[in-house]
């Protein structure tokens, strides 16, 4: 009986590896969210990061045609520097990181990384150098160690612990039966937010890229976790150009410069001290999130 039923695992098997393969598929353009109309020029060149000096010139886009969303952005952010940018709900932080890393291209002004304007590289060589931790991470189904892995094709077994202990996943990982071999995603382990934010910033740890985009990478987390995490961020962003987008702005005062976006524009720009100093949206916020920190402890 044994014998007739092999076949039938066996076409158990390779259907669940079809299916799997187009689950994956699925993830991954809901991952890079890619329009078709995003293609290389036919002279486009490999993206060549020197310093990783990033530069956006009076940068328009919508994602519809009569609603403009970012009216004309400016910043430059040194190579191996940290620009923060905040600003309210919908002002168009997220849509920054996504032109960085031409999930659409801009329909104005242009974006530069080394002198070189990104909607004329090739794209395989922009996005190897751009590392981003969204604000939500699409999981494969898979095992939780492919999750981070993912990262960096040929990455060793060693390599992913070490990547997830600097995202602190690994106790959490450790402690489930199947290790690095657990199943995650809809029909395996359910991971919350937190959780999947930490895989994130393990694959994005993985990747070790030159230009890093942290969406409020960690915004899901507890303030512990936080913490522990912000100090291998502060490491990792100390060797290369750092975009952050942050909701507490406790987790960006040491920034080299902060941009504060409002309504599609920048409305103040300069450090902490600065900013306070101005006396507007930046050192508004701040009051806010200073007494709803001081209303958490009593
Ligand atoms: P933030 O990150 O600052 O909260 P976003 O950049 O995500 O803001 O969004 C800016 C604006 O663009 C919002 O009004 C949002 O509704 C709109 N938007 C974001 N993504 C899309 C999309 N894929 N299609 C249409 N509108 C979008
Ligand atoms: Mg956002």
């Amino acid at each position: 009986l044994a014998q007739l039923f092999r076949p039938l695992d066996m076409l158990g098997m390779v259907y669940r590896t079809i299916r799997q393969g187009l689950i994956d598929m699925a993830a991954m353009f809901e991952l890079v969210d890619q329009k078709a109309e995003v293609v290389d020029v036919p002279s486009a060149q490999p993206l060549i990061v020197s310093e990783g000096r990033v530069k956006f010139d009076n940068v328009r886009f919508g994602y519809e045609a009569n609603r403009p969303i970012l009216k004309g952005v400016s910043f430059l952010v040194p190579g191996g520097k940290t620009l923060a940018i905040v600003g309210p709900s919908g002002a168009g932080k997220s849509t920054i990181a996504r032109l960085l890393f031409r999930f659409y291209d801009v329909t104005g002004g242009s974006i530069s990384i080394d002198g070189q304007d990104i909607g004329r590289v090739q794209q395989r060589t922009l996005r190897e150098n751009i590392g981003i931790v969204p604000q939500d991470t699409v999981l494969f189904n898979d095992t939780i160690g492919y999750n981070i892995a993912y990262g960096r094709e040929g990455a060793t077994p060693e390599e992913v612990e070490a990547a997830a202990r600097g995202a602190a996943i690994h106790d959490f990982v450790a402690a489930q039966p199947d290790d690095y071999k657990t199943q995650v995603g809809e029909r395996g382990l359910k991971l919350s937010g937190g959780e999947k934010q930490r895989v994130a910033i393990a694959r994005t740890l993985l990747k070790d890229p030159p230009i890093l985009i942290l969406d409020e990478a960690t915004s899901a987390l507890d303030s512990r976790t936080e913490a522990e995490i912000q100090r291998t961020l502060r490491d990792v962003s100390a060797q290369r150009t750092v975009i952050v987008i942050a909701h507490r702005l406790s987790t960006i005062v040491d920034a080299d410069e902060i941009v504060v976006l409002n309504d599609g524009r920048v409305a103040e720009r300069g450090n902490h001290a600065s900013l306070l100093r101005q006396n507007g949206l930046y050192a508004e916020m701040w009051a806010r999130q200073a007494a709803e920190a001081e209303m958490e402890e009593a």
